[in-house]
């Protein structure tokens, strides 16, 4: 397939270039490179004859339509967005114009071009999503395809405005669309104002372990080389017009989350105390969502998936991933804004 992967210079679209190269797709990959997006982050695929990178802002209908017309995608996968909670708290209009604009107008330039194509049937606009347009759960319960949307920050409001258009154009106009909504991803090329990232990185910097509240709030973790696999699975298989929840089948809450960590950095980088001594909790997020579990049932049905690590095979993955590559993370933490957050996205 020819593929026009969005956001493919951020830390899941990453995954998704490099993983869909090595399967022997073609990439086209449009970023605009924000402080979230860098070209390292596809260092290991960008030489190939399959890739192909172009810099380009989602919002800019004359770009998106000049780069439809030039490569001719068999399909989109929409990855493009802002994507951290807490800088939507602090500056939510980034949030609406990148995730609401910016998807009216890649869904407007690829209906365009579809149907200047003739409308094939066999095209397809992946429109990738978060489980926290679902709103928060009690202690019990997952989210399924059909739990009614309840979104609670600008982040996740600005997401289902998103899924919202996706889901009107296929209605409306017929494009053939798909949807997932996956649950908190991390993994290698982790942006460092993540949650996991900041513990590593505060860890091995002898800070403080920054935990928002009592650290109990759950979330249910995805490994992100999972995600990108079940992402192609979707995009190739995946019914027109169905939206696929994608979740690690992983909770866990903060606090058990961080002393995993801990306890593994204990093992690889022992240093003069158990790094969990240096846990500090801290005034809680406004807004936080207590809980985020996604029911995976669809997927693995309908298109065999499940994830191949468990929390602690993929935990120790990212934890030797972030010793092993500190110009990465150094150079990124160098960058505006970066790390005056506490990343627990
Ligand atoms: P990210 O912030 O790491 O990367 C976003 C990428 O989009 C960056 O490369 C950035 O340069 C690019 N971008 C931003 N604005 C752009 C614009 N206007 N035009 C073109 N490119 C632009 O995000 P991520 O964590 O990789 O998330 C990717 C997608 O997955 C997002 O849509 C996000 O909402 C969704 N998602 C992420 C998670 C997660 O845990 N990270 C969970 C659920 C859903």
């Amino acid at each position: 397939m020819k593929l026009l992967v969005t956001g493919g210079a951020g830390f899941i679209g990453s995954a998704v270039v490099r993983h869909a190269v090595r399967a022997g797709h073609s990439v086209i990959n449009l970023d605009k490179l924000t402080y979230a997006g860098s070209l390292t982050n596809v260092a290991e695929v960008s030489d190939s004859p399959l890739y192909a990178f172009e810099q380009a802002d989602i919002c800019d209908r004359q770009r998106l339509d000049m780069i439809f017309a030039a490569h001719r995608p068999d399909a989109v996968m929409h990855l493009a967005a802002e994507s951290h909670v807490d800088r939507s708290i602090d500056g939510p209009a980034a949030f609406i114009e990148t995730n609401i604009t910016g998807t009216y107008t890649m869904l407007e330039a690829a209906r365009t071009f579809w149907m200047a194509e003739g409308r094939p049937e066999t095209f397809r606009f992946h429109h990738i999503s978060t489980d926290e347009v679902f709103g928060s759960l009690g202690p019990t319960g997952k989210f399924t395809e059909d739990t009614p949307y309840d979104p609670r920050s600008p982040y996740s409001a600005s997401k289902a405005s998103s899924d919202h258009l996706v889901r009107a154009w296929h209605e409306t106009y017929g494009l053939p669309v798909v949807l997932t909504n996956c649950s908190n991803n991390y993994g290698p090329y982790h942006f460092p104002e993540k949650l996991i990232p900041v513990v590593i990185l505060k860890a091995l910097a002898g800070a403080p372990i920054p935990i928002y509240g009592k650290g109990d709030n759950i979330r249910d973790w995805l490994f992100v080389e999972d995600h990108a696999e079940a992402l192609l699975l979707v995009v190739e298989k995946g019914t027109v017009g169905r939206s696929y929840n994608i979740g690690g089948e992983n909770e866990a809450t903060n606090l058990e989350l961080v002393t995993k960590i801990c306890a593994i950095l204990d093992e690889k980088r022992p240093g003069n105390a158990p790094y969990a001594e240096q846990i500090a909790f801290v005034a809680d997020r406004p807004g936080h969502d207590q809980r985020y579990a996604i029911d995976p049932g669809r997927i693995r049905t309908e298109l065999g998936w499940r994830p191949s690590v468990t929390l602690d095979e993929g935990l120790e993955k990212t934890v030797q991933w972030f010793l092993d590559h500190e110009n990465w993370w150094r150079a990124l933490q160098d960058r505006d804004g970066v790390g005056k957050r506490l990343g627990t996205g």
